[in-house]
Parts: C-alpha cells; sequence; structure tokens
C-alpha cells in the first residue's frame, strides 16, 4: 500500500492534481486526499481550486458536480459506474412533469441527481443547507427532488412552504430502523443519536443532532459526550474515529453503501496515469445545470 501512496504523491505533483473524497469512501483513499468532507464542502473546494486536475473520489454525480463548477478543467471520475442509487430516480423529464402539474412551483434539487436533472432545478442544495436553501425561495409551493425523506424534513422545519415530494430515496439510509437505534440505545443508553437526514421521519424523530456528515463530526468533536450512536453510512467512522479520539462510535451495520467504496488506492493510480475516465457533459446541460449549482454554493 505504501508503494501505492508514494505513486500517487507523485502523480498528483506531476498532473497539478488535487483529490476530493467524500466521507464515506474507503478509509485508505480518505487517508490520501487532500480534502475529505460532504458534498457542499467538497463543492465548494471544487469551485476554488487552482489545481489543472481534480480527481473525484465518491460516486459519479459528484465528480458532474465539479465540473459543472469548473468546465475548463479535467475532472476525473476513477470510477465511471459508481452511480448513486437515489441520484437514478428522479430523470428529467420527472422533473418537467413536476413543474407541469404544479405551475408557479419552484424546484429544489438535493445534489444527489444527475447533471441533466440539475439542469431543470431552480436550486440545488445538500443536506447542510437543505433548511436555508429551503427558507431562501420566494415560492411557497416548493418541487423538492429526489430525496422524499429530506424534503419531508426541510418541510417540517419551514411549515410556511408546501412542499411536493419526488417519491426518490437512499436505499442505504432507508435501510435503517427507527427498532434498531433503539437496539443501539438499549445496548449504549448514553450515547447521543446523530441522524442524517436522509434517514426516514420514524428514525429522524429519535434525533438528538439532525446534520449532514460535517454536522456531526462537528458535534462530535464539541460534544461531552463519548459515545454517540450514528445513523449514517459506515464510512463516516473513519474520519470521527481520526477526529475525535477517545470517543466510541456505533452504527446500524446494514448501512453500507456498495457504490462508495468502488473507488481505490489502485483505481486512483490508474486514472491519474492515464488521465481518464474524464467527465465530459454535453455543453446545453452544463450551462443549465451551473446556476442552480452555483447558487447552492452560496446558501451556507
Ligand atoms: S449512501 Fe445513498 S445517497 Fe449516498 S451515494 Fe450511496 S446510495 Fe447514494
Amino acid at each position: 500500500m505504501e508503494n501505492l501512496r508514494e505513486r500517487i504523491s507523485s502523480l498528483k505533483k506531476k498532473r497539478n492534481a488535487i483529490i476530493l473524497a467524500h466521507n464515506y469512501t474507503l478509509p485508505e483513499v480518505q487517508d490520501i486526499a487532500d480534502l475529505v468532507g460532504d458534498s457542499l464542502g467538497l463543492s465548494l473546494e471544487a469551485a476554488k481550486t487552482d489545481a489543472d486536475v481534480i480527481v473525484f473520489c465518491g460516486v459519479t454525480f459528484m465528480a458532474e458536480t465539479a465540473k459543472i463548477l469548473n468546465p475548463s478543467k479535467i475532472v476525473i471520475s476513477p470510477e465511471p459506474d459508481a452511480h448513486c442509487a437515489m441520484a437514478g430516480m428522479c430523470g428529467p423529464e420527472d422533473i418537467k412533469e413536476m413543474r407541469r402539474r404544479n405551475p408557479g412551483a419552484a424546484v429544489v434539487g438535493y445534489v444527489n441527481s444527475t447533471a441533466a436533472s440539475k439542469a431543470e432545478m431552480d436550486v440545488c442544495c445538500t443536506s447542510s443547507n437543505v433548511l436555508d436553501v429551503v427558507s431562501s425561495m420566494e415560492e411557497q409551493d416548493i418541487i423538492f427532488v429526489p430525496d422524499s425523506n429530506l424534503g419531508a424534513y426541510a418541510g417540517s422545519r419551514a411549515p410556511s412552504k408546501n412542499m411536493i415530494l419526488w417519491k426518490g430515496f437512499c436505499p442505504i439510509h432507508q435501510s435503517i430502523t427507527a427498532e434498531m437505534i433503539d437496539d443501539l440505545k438499549r445496548e449504549h443508553p448514553d450515547a447521543l443519536v446523530l441522524v442524517h437526514p436522509e434517514c426516514r421521519s420514524q428514525v429522524i424523530e429519535k434525533a438528538d443532532v439532525i446534520g449532514s456528515t460535517e454536522m456531526m463530526i462537528r458535534s462530535a468533536r464539541e460534544s461531552d459526550n463519548k459515545e454517540f450512536i450514528v445513523a449514517t453510512e459506515l464510512g463516516m467512522k473513519h474520519r470521527l474515529m481520526k477526529e475525535c479520539p477517545g470517543k466510541s462510535f456505533y452504527f446500524p451495520d446494514v448501512a453500507l453503501c456498495g457504490v462508495m467504496k468502488m473507488t481505490t488506492l489502485n483505481s486512483i493510480v490508474r486514472c491519474l496515469e492515464t488521465m481518464s475516465p474524464q467527465v465530459s457533459l454535453p455543453a446545453d446541460i452544463s450551462e443549465r445545470a451551473y446556476n442552480p449549482v452555483k447558487r447552492m454554493t452560496e446558501i451556507k
């Protein structure tokens, strides 16, 4: 593994590349990344980097988002088949149909969407800024795609808005049940419960803290508590343990996202050597998706 790390480090210099990795990627990938974070943090970094090449370790919509923000840069997605299941649940035609059925409503879309879907949105959001984005909208009627759990959570915090929800969900967060949290709470009664808002509402009701992966890390770091039950994808454990030494984290063991684990050190070496596969988007999609994504990075 040391050889692979050295190889990545020298290729990175040669290509003037930056490596961005999502909090759910493999531990060894997180360890060689220049920045590990959630979708918002990584998008912000992608928007301001002066590197020539962005290697995005995560799933394909994330690399597409980086390309939308940086059309002139080379963006590489080491595993081009790492597609997020939720992003595939709502396509551009679905959004157009929702608009036809709800004239006057604004479309807020979770960043976990394809570039073609983003091109049909008014604004994108992440789980970090969803509440700010929804409450910043002038329109009262908000079509929210694709995540029904995140949309329902945002609606519960913005009661003046009429949320019109698409029926998508993250299969990983959806597999976490309230009973699993109750079982972990029985085993660890002093643990604080941190819940990602992609979880179903019955799980969100069990939370002491609801928030994105970055908010979870901040809460765990700043809390006096020593134990935490964490309702999100298991990849988060690595960063939590690294940044919060001496604290313990308990996850529902079903929460494993296979596509987030596809990127390996080998795939990063391969893509830096061959400079492929590069993300390429049709110009009209890239142009129309720019404003919704840019607005997302401006609402923090
Ligand atoms: S954890 Fe869920 S939302 Fe995230 S990439 Fe996997 S399937 Fe998509």
